[in-house]
């Protein structure tokens, strides 16, 4: 028998499982054997070897070889292995950088993977998509990605997007009905859900029929692009600049082997040296450190709960300027409350404490009866998914918060849900959508009875009321009434409570209720439940920590105007004078109109999730570079336009997530204004380095192009130029990367995106240091060379020590855009152990006898350290020294 033609009963016994429990852990485990993970097999990756013997295809790397092997057969032995060693170990230290780069994005990878929600041993567990086997109890709901193939045993209004496999963008309706024959076309085996298909609309349930490579998406495997890897604008820049780079570096060598050959030095010798100069000047590490860089400062951002879903982003997020947030959850807690109730045209308060089912009732006006609170809270949980659970001595919530409240608020009046679903049988179920802001359950009760219950937004659900009751009895809902309710509405609203309004009406059993709009309409009208959510403790500062850092904090939210105004006002989002525009006013401006105006507005309420997409690109008309966070389908596009897209961890559906550039697992507000920091933070080590190694390189280039215009011999060894490139500039490059921010990194404003690396003053640094350090360099080298010209080996062997310690007394100043006086200098550990190091080591090629012959190094004088010494802080201090006169005048 056909899949598509089997009963649930059938299902069942096909696929060894008990629909009410489950798989048991055991027999789960047991499956995952014997099918395997329920994984797509992945295209094949770049092997170690091969990225080992990439590291040595670049050009001037090659020909450094030949030139090794040349000078080799010429019997300069120790030089030779010398050079191949550091060759080596250079190609090594990029081996290991571009692994852990391509290590933790793929670790990143694993972190976004998809989850399912199955049924183990009778409880409702999300396990990650890839352990799931034939055989599961699923459940899945709007917005969810299918993890595998499933043949569908219980759908309400369920649609889904199958285009990933039928290329079909119109989503399909689905339903469990039994199929009488099973149709050849993908598209029409309705009661099937597939894997990597998308539900746009409803929930339901089903049983796993394939995993892996045996779903209909794992036939057509091979056919899937691999997603390929993504490089940041300023990877992209810094390629471009490398080629420049390379052709300038290339250019200065030849110019540097031309003038040493004209004025009399050994052919062969320059050559080698003219080589040895290119490889070291030509930053080809560098791609690989901003790899590095990216990705740890990623991995930070993971400690802050923000998972980097697209590279790019790290960089946008320093640009960011507005951030629009969902209010629910993200900057509220989520832990709604029942607080205040109106229902019979009298006021309750409603008390307790968390979602713990306990509190009393107390009517504003008086003593009253409660049969209409009763009434008013048995509906408002008749049309309500959620569960109350207890998990070590906690109350928490399995569904939404929302309905979650107001099952706490029926509990408290001791009415007893599972009794609910005794007395009352549910018929149809029209779920929740944020664009209706309205749920209606179509119930049978225990004398055969149906009505309809509907809840949702007050002011939405009104205008689908005839009717309201009043101690009883219906009323005819006239304009005095809508008044009074709207009225009790705001003053709950302005409490900053959220407001859900309930409404109902009997349906005779021959009337046919084929969709909400039959259900949601000619209402009568029964009463308000106020809620409580708690800011987040830690989002007021976030959001003013934003408002130093030049960042807008735009409020989204589908509350009502004056709820999001009083929550807005709390957070210091909403000030006096700023705009709050509602959805209805949004649906009527024009791009220009709100354009012109959203500079002044901070609070956005009563929106769906489709005005999300107006907003973001008023805010970009307008120049900004726009955050925005989102968790349902219908957010997708708008986090998508976004410039930086963000997506909840906890709430959000697979669809956002997908489509976001940053996840946030917490759902927290303050973990966006976290990541932008970091974002920033990333940007500025970048550049931080960036100025080291070029500045460094510069330094190196140009000692030797003034040797020999002024015509001295070599002031550095080709071997000494390979171990300052390897040693010297390779370490603290790295330790830059890891640098802790500045402390103004929050308090100016964002960056513009279009800004060149070399932007605020970089450029003119990297020159100006470079030239300090080559001019240095060889005045030290002048100076011992003038006094001992039988000696050159002691005056490279000054040089080398000098343009060392330069170098490592200019990687502090390049932690600041300000001076190196202006950070504590044992800031970054790392730093100081990278500069220690090199300093241990480079003093040991000088003293060390072995070591010396490879280097050609002697030991030098006590007293020619002081020289040294002074040298190397020339280009330093000098420049520090002039930007104190500069700011003091
Ligand atoms: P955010 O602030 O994250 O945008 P929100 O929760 O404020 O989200 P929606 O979830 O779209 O926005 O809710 C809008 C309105 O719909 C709420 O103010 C409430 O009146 C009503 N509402 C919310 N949840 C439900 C629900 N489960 N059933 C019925 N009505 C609901």
């Amino acid at each position: 028998m056909k899949l598509v033609e089997m009963d649930k009963d059938q299902l069942q016994s096909a696929f060894n499982v008990d629909a009410k429990k489950g798989l048991s852990h055991q027999e789960a485990k047991k499956r995952l054997k014997q099918y395997g993970h329920n994984e797509l097999a992945e295209g094949e990756k770049q092997s170690a070897l091969l990225l080992f013997f990439n590291q040595f295809k670049d050009f001037m790397v090659l020909i450094l070889l030949a030139a090794t092997l040349v000078s080799g057969l010429l019997g300069e032995y120790i030089d030779a292995i010398a050079i191949i060693m550091i060759v080596l170990v250079n190609g090594f230290l990029g081996f290991f950088q571009e692994r852990k780069a391509e290590k933790s994005l793929s670790a990143l990878k694993e972190m976004a993977a998809p989850q399912m929600m199955v049924q183990r041993d009778g409880l409702w567990t999300k396990i990650q998509a890839k352990d799931c086997v034939p055989g599961d109890i699923v459940k899945f709901a709007s917005g969810d990605r299918i993890g595998a193939d499933i043949r569908i045993t219980k759908a309400h209004s369920l649609e889904a997007e199958e285009s990933a496999l039928t290329g079909e963008s119109l989503p399909v309706v689905k339903s469990s009905d039994v199929m009488k024959k099973e149709s050849a076309g993908i598209g029409d085996q309705v009661n099937m859900a597939f894997m990597g298909t998308l539900v746009t609309r409803g929930s339901g349930e089903g049983v796993v029929v394939a995993t892996g490579m045996k779903t209909a998406m794992g036939q057509i495997a091979d056919l899937l692009q691999n997603a390929h890897s993504q490089q940041t604008p300023l990877q992209i820049r810094l390629e471009q600049l490398g080629k420049i780079l390379i052709v300038a570096a290339l250019f200065l060598t030849l110019l540097v082997v031309g003038i040493g050959v004209l004025q009399g030095n050994n052919l062969y010798t320059m050559v080698l040296a003219g080589v040895s100069l290119a490889v070291a000047a030509i930053p080809e590490g560098l791609p690989a450190i901003v790899t590095v860089a990216l990705s740890l400062g990623v991995q930070r951002m993971i400690r802050k709960n923000a998972i980097v879903r697209k590279l790019p982003a790290v960089e946008t997020l320093g640009c960011a300027s507005v951030i629009c947030s969902d209010k629910t959850g993200t900057m509220t807690e989520n832990k709604m409350m029942v607080t205040r109730l109106w229902v019979g045209g009298r006021d309750w308060t409603v008390s307790g404490k968390g979602f713990e089912p306990a509190g009393e009732f107390e009517c504003m006006q008086g003593p009253s009866d409660d049969t209409e609170v009763r009434q008013l809270l048995t509906y408002g949980i008749l049309c309500n998914n959620a569960e109350l659970k207890l998990k070590k001595k906690n109350y928490y919530i399995e569904g939404d918060p929302t309905e979650g409240a107001m099952l706490v608020a029926a509990m408290k009046k001791g009415i007893d849900r599972q009794l609910q679903f005794e007395n009352y049988q549910l018929l149809k179920e029209f779920p929740f959508e944020s664009e209706r802001k309205l749920m209606s359950v179509m119930v049978k009760d225990a004398n055969g009875r149906q009505f309809i219950v509907t809840k949702g937004a007050p002011d939405v659900l009104l205008g689908r009321c005839s009717s309201v009751q009043m101690n009883g009895r219906n009323q005819r809902m006239d304009e005095k009434m809508v008044h009074g309710i709207m009225a009790s509405t705001e003053r709950m609203a302005e409490q900053a409570l959220r407001t859900i309004a309930v409404a109902f009406k009997s349906v005779p059993a021959n009337t046919a209720i084929l969709d909400e709009g039959d259900a949601e309409c000619d209402l009568v009208f029964l009463g308000l439940q106020g809620m409580m959510d708690p800011p987040r403790a830690e989002v007021a500062q976030a959001v003013q920590e934003c408002r130093d850092a030049g960042i807008k904090t735009v409020m989204i939210t589908g509350d009502h105007m004056v709820t999001a105004k009083a929550i807005g006002e709390k957070l210091g989002i909403y000030h006096q004078g700023d705009r709050v525009v509602s959805g209805a006013e949004l649906d009527k401006m024009s791009e220009d109109e709100l354009s012109d105006i959203v500079d002044e507005t901070s609070v956005f309420a009563r929106v769906s999730p489709e005005h999300k997409l107006k907003i973001v690109s008023a805010f970009q008309g307008r120049g900004h570079i726009v955050a925005m966070t989102g968790d349902g389908v219908n957010d997708a596009p708008a986090i998508k336009a976004a410039d930086i897209g963000i997506a909840m961890g906890i709430s959000g559906t697979d669809v956002a997530k997908e489509t976001s550039a940053l996840i946030l697992l917490d759902d927290n507000f303050a973990t966006i204004k976290a990541a932008i920091k970091e974002g920033r933070n990333i940007y500025e080590n970048i550049r931080k380095f960036i100025r080291y190694l070029l500045a460094s390189n510069v330094g190196e280039i140009l000692v030797m192009l003034f040797a020999m215009i002024i015509g001295l011999p070599l002031p550095l060894l080709p071997i000494q130029i390979l171990w300052v490139n390897l040693v010297t500039d390779g370490l603290p490059a790295m330790a830059l990367g890891l640098d802790k921010p500045e402390e103004n990194v929050m308090k100016r404003p964002p960056r513009h995106p279009k800004e060149g690396v070399f932007a605020r003053g970089l450029g003119w640094k990297v020159i100006s240091r470079g030239f300090l350090i080559g001019s240095a360099t060889l005045l030290a080298f002048m100076t011992v060379y003038k006094s001992n010209p039988d000696n050159l080996q002691y005056a490279q062997t000054v040089a080398f020590a000098t343009l060392v310690l330069a170098q490592l007394i200019h990687v502090f100043d390049c932690r600041s855009e300000k001076s190196i006086f202006s950070r504590n200098p044992f800031g970054n550990m790392y730093l100081v152990w990278a500069v220690v190091s090199s300093i241990v080591l480079m003093v040991i090629a000088l003293y060390y006898p072995p070591l010396q012959q490879v280097f050609h190094t002697v030991s030098i004088a006590p007293r020619d350290w002081l020289l040294i010494l002074g040298m190397a802080s020339i280009p330093t201090f000098l420049l520090a020294g002039t930007f104190y006169v500069s700011k003091s005048k």
